[in-house]
């Protein structure tokens, strides 16, 4: 069994989280909408010449904008999760996730092993 985090650990991890929400929050993002264009249109480049592709980039740059709500929510959450001291549990086990893991990941919400079961699931739906 892991330890619990430390108020040291909670602190450093309520920061990057803190740091990684003004990142995303700024306007723009984390790439302005140009940057995120000119991404879009990299990725798209292997098939270009399609009459469909402006869509396409359209599409992509929506998508690229839902992930990053996604992520806000999910650093806000894990906010939430830090000021009711939930924070740094396993959502499903109730085990403490591993700082190590908190660290790459502050918004984890699942120990590894949960995590790998949840993802598996959610490929069975798909
Ligand atoms: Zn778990």
């Amino acid at each position: 069994m892991n330890a619990p985090l430390d108020p040291g650990q909670r602190a450093e991890l309520r920061a990057e989280l803190e740091r990684r929400r003004e990142q995303i929050a700024r306007p723009g993002g984390p790439m302005s909408a140009p940057e995120r264009t000119v991404v879009v249109h990299e990725v798209l480049s292997q098939d270009a010449d399609e009459p469909s592709q402006r869509e396409d980039e359209r599409a992509i740059g929506q998508a690229l904008g839902g992930i990053e709500r996604a992520e806000l929510a999910e650093i806000d959450a894990a906010l939430a999760r830090i000021d009711a001291d939930g924070y740094g549990l396993c959502i499903d086990c109730d085990n403490p996730i591993p700082y190590a893991r908190l660290k790459a990941e502050p918004a984890a919400l699942r120990c590894v092993a949960c995590e790998a079961r949840h993802e598996q699931a959610l490929r069975r739906l798909a």
